[in-house]
């Protein structure tokens, strides 16, 4: 077959340990025989952002603002063992936590299903999307212990001097309090992305708060949800026939586990940290869950939901075989070059993006797997395959797909 070409390039950003050991193989063996690969590179390899001062991490971002469409591969986020590890000028920040707050994006987490590994939840047969608020609540708040008699009260001071109170507490002995807060700004960008992201994936979106308890708080989230949607969104939903429910995060739960799967859950962001955890744990492992930031403007960033996979790179280094799963890793490559072939028109692009996703998902079907995936699975003959071997089952795959048509 000729190469499928490409038009606009796309965002590359490379990264580093055992993910980018696999990054190279994917390139090699499921990308370049197949497209003419056009992409714009940056090295987020912890390496190359100390030796720019982080500088890279934000070109890429600009580049995904730019072009619209980018595709990441698992990288570092320094911790002190980290900068003594690789002589770090300073404790670079998250790149992925750089990248989201300059491109505004929700980020939305999703399964990948394979028939040969069953979900603990066995009504689960399509996937579970859960789209997380990255900003405020808990995660910004600010905590006071109390001790003694004494009243807590919440003072709000306008900008011209005005005071608004009220009481929290009368505390006759010792206690806790918190303050915390959101932004309506950051909550109308998030329910904007996770609508735009519904339609995208024509998927129904579920939203969930204790509006009844927090009659303002959360209230204010249920009424930012409700009001853009009729405004904006609610004919496009009719017409595409989907479906935007709200409800209360406890008859959420209970609606989640007895449910097929196949939507959209928007979370604040204490329910999205716990929930994306459990609704990845109970899908099989945290290996087959891909990871898109969707920015309120249309820019989409692609990844795998996990790390470097630290432990695998140094039995690597030392030379041992590693059994690493790379399909969250082959899937943010197939979600990207889908939505550039949406964006660009190029059927054969998208095309692609389903072949190699449906010769990954036959591999482990066939009982070619890795280590993680040989555990769970309950399949009777299983091969397990090393990262190198696991990479070319899917290329045989995929290119008796092409061979097939
Ligand atoms: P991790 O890389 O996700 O790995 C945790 C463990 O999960 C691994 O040791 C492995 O278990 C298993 N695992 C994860 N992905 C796997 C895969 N593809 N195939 C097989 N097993 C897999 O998390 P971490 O060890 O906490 O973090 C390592 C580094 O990644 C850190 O420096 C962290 O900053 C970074 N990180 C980056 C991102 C990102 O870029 N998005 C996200 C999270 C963490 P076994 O060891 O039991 O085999
Ligand atoms: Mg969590």
């Amino acid at each position: 077959m000729d190469k499928i070409k490409m038009k606009t390039p796309l965002v590359e950003m490379d990264g580093d340990e055992m993910t980018r050991i696999l990054w190279g193989m994917i390139k090699d063996e499921l990308l370049n025989p197949f497209i003419d690969l056009k992409t714009e590179y940056y090295d987020l390899g912890l390496e190359y952002r100390n030796e720019t001062n982080d500088e890279v991490t934000v070109q890429a971002a600009e580049a995904i603002k730019k072009y619209g469409v980018g595709v990441k591969c698992a990288t570092i986020t320094p911790n002190a063992e980290r900068v003594k590890e690789y002589n770090l000028k300073e404790m670079w920040k998250s790149p992925n936590g750089t990248i989201r707050a300059i491109l505004d994006g929700t980020v939305f987490r999703a399964p990948i299903i394979v028939d040969s590994i069953k979900p603990y939840v066995r009504t689960w047969e399509k996937p579970i999307t859960i789209a997380r608020h990255a900003y405020g609540d808990v995660y910004r708040d600010v905590e006071m212990k109390i001790e003694g008699k004494g009243k807590a009260e919440l003072v709000f001071t306008n900008e011209f001097g005005e005071e608004k109170k009220e009481l929290i507490h009368d505390f006759d002995g010792d206690g806790v309090i918190l303050g915390m807060h959101n932004l309506n700004k950051s909550i109308e960008s998030f329910a904007r992305s996770c609508f735009n992201f519904a339609i995208d994936s024509k998927q129904d979106l579920w939203f969930a708060s204790k509006d009844t308890i927090s009659k303002k708080y959360d209230h204010t989230f249920k009424d930012i949800f409700q009001d853009i949607f009729e405004k904006e969104y609610k004919s496009k939903f009719n017409e595409m026939n989907i479906e935007y429910f709200y409800t209360l995060i406890d008859d959420a739960i209970a609606r989640v586990i007895k449910s097929n799967g196949g939507y959209i859950w928007a979370c604040k962001n204490y329910d999205g940290d716990v929930m994306s955890d459990m609704v990845a744990t109970a899908f099989g492992s945290l290996a087959m869950m891909t990871s898109v930031l969707v920015s309120p403007d249309g820019d989409y960033e692609y990844e795998a939901a996990h790390g470097t996979v630290q432990r695998h790179y140094y039995n690597h280094l030392e030379g041992k075989e590693t059994s690493t799963n790379s399909i969250a890793t082959i899937f943010a490559w197939s979600g990207a070059l889908r939505k550039r072939g949406e964006l660009d028109n190029i059927e054969e692009l998208i095309k692609f993006a389903d072949n190699l996703e449906k010769a990954s998902i036959q591999t482990i079907d066939d009982g070619c797997m890795t280590k993680d995936l040989a555990i769970l699975s309950n399949l009777e003959n299983i091969k397990v395959n090393n990262s190198d071997e696991f990479i070319k089952s899917i290329r045989v795959r995929l290119e008796n797909l092409y061979k097939l048509q």
